[in-house]
């Protein structure tokens, strides 16, 4: 049997990235992918890359790739009922965390997988689901995949699960998922005829509960997209043309880039329903990496930065120790530690953020931020670090008190 150093099972975004990290240590890596082929691309998602993800990014030198085939490097913007937050410059001085990327999965998914093809290190696997993983007595994996009737099988040190949000294998070893419920529905369509906007800004339009992003893309595209109360989701579909209600939402909005001449040249995609997904993050020994571990809202826009990062955490936590004498498993546990220390307290936010306000002093409470931030341009720098995951939640807060406690107090 094939033996290799890890087994990587999803050649998206995470199984990608981390085969192409593991690459650069001498070992041997397969990836199993159950799609046909290498055009094969994950179709609902927005595709923002958060600026959390640059730095893995520039690292490989994929960033350059990214721009080359149509990337646009972009920053959000937010309108809210207090003004825009839209601070000046990029994210960062620091060119590492400078901007965002908004680059479609047809083309972002075969350009990864473009990276291992020729790769001595790695054998890519096109037509392979996985079906069935044992460990054996030495603590290493059998994977077996394929086809049923003529099931081919590898031998691996690490098995990595990267097989996103419905991951088999996931279900095969009994990683259980968590579930957490998110009250908005996502619409989506690309459309010709809309100017960039200034800067080529990503545009977040906020309206109580409900949010509507204009993302720009390469040859004068543009992505709607509206994340809506399930409610009015629901009277959408009955009302039927979803792309006439997505650019009618965007109506009650000052400064939307002009909509007349907007053309809708794609089917409509979303979802009605998309629960927060969280799973062990290293479970039996086996890492879960991107959505197989974690797959959170989309309305937050961070699943493909967060799959890459992860899989880079794992590959500096793990590569060390799968020589003759490594420790795996005290590698998988530094992994685990780091992956929850990084993505926990987003996670819980962006759970929090899942959910329509409870009450008008929540409402209120969302107000007066964002009334307060647009009075303070260091509040604002925070806050849209915050949203490329560039700081913690922690650390806005502290930020927000802090602002809070200097602000001048109302007279009694
Ligand atoms: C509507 C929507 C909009 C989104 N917008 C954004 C956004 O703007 N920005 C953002 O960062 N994220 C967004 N996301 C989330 C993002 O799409 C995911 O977080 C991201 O794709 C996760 O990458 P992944 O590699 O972990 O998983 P996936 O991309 O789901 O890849 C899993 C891979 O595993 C393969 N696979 C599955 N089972 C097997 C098996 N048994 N054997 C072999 N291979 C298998 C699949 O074919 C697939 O190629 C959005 C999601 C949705 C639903």
């Amino acid at each position: 049997m094939e033996r290799f150093d890890v087994a990587i099972v999803g050649a998206s975004i995470a199984g990608c990235m981390a085969a192409r990290c593991y690459a650069e240590h001498p070992l041997r890596i397969a990836v199993l992918e159950k799609k046909p082929a290498i055009e094969s691309y994950k179709v609902l998602c927005t595709h923002f890359i958060q600026p959390v993800a640059l730095p893995v990014l520039r690292r490989y030198k994929l960033d350059r790739i990214l721009e080359d085939h149509g990337a646009v490097a972009t920053k959000a913007a937010f309108h809210t009922e207090a003004g825009w937050i839209n601070p000046a410059g990029p994210y960062s001085n620091d060119p590492a965390q400078a901007h965002a990327y908004n680059i479609d999965r047809q083309t972002l998914d075969p350009l990864l997988r473009a990276q291992l093809l020729d790769h001595p290190a790695v054998a890519l696997r096109f037509d392979s689901p996985v079906r069935c993983v044992a460990v054996q007595d030495d603590g290493r994996y059998i994977v077996h995949y394929g086809d049923e009737a003529a099931p081919r099988s590898i031998d691996a040190a690490l098995l990595v699960a990267a097989d996103g949000r419905q991951s088999t294998v996931a279900k095969l070893v009994g990683n259980q998922e968590n579930r957490y419920d998110n009250e908005r529905a996502v619409y989506y369509a690309y459309f010709d005829g809309i100017e960039p906007p200034v800067d080529n800004r990503s545009l977040f339009f906020l309206a109580h509960a409900e949010m509507a992003f204009v993302y720009p893309l390469s040859a004068g595209r543009t992505l709607l997209c509206v994340a809506i109360a399930k409610e009015r989701a629901k009277r959408w579909r009955s009302d039927g043309n979803l792309a006439a209600r997505i650019l009618e939402f965007y109506e009650q909005f000052p400064d939307v880039p002009a909509l007349s001449r907007a053309r809708c040249t794609s089917r409509v995609f979303g979802y009605a329903d998309y629960p927060n997904i969280s799973r062990e993050p290293v479970w039996k020994n086996i890492a879960f990496i991107g959505d197989a571990a974690l797959s959170l809202d989309a309305m937050a826009g961070v699943g493909c930065g967060f799959a890459m990062v992860a899989a880079e955490m794992l590959v500096d936590s793990t590569a060390a120790s799968l020589g003759a004498n490594g420790h795996l498993a005290l590698a998988l546990e530094a992994y685990r530690k780091r992956f929850a220390e990084v993505f926990a307290p987003h996670a819980r936010a962006i759970m929090g953020d899942s959910l329509m306000p409870r009450s008008a002093t929540e409402l209120i409470r969302a107000q007066e931020l964002f009334a307060h931030m647009s009075r303070d341009s260091e509040l604002q720098d925070k806050f849209i670090s915050l949203t490329g995951r560039l700081i913690s939640p922690q650390k806005f807060q502290l930020a927000y008190l802090s602002a809070l406690s200097k602000s001048p107090r109302p007279r009694a």
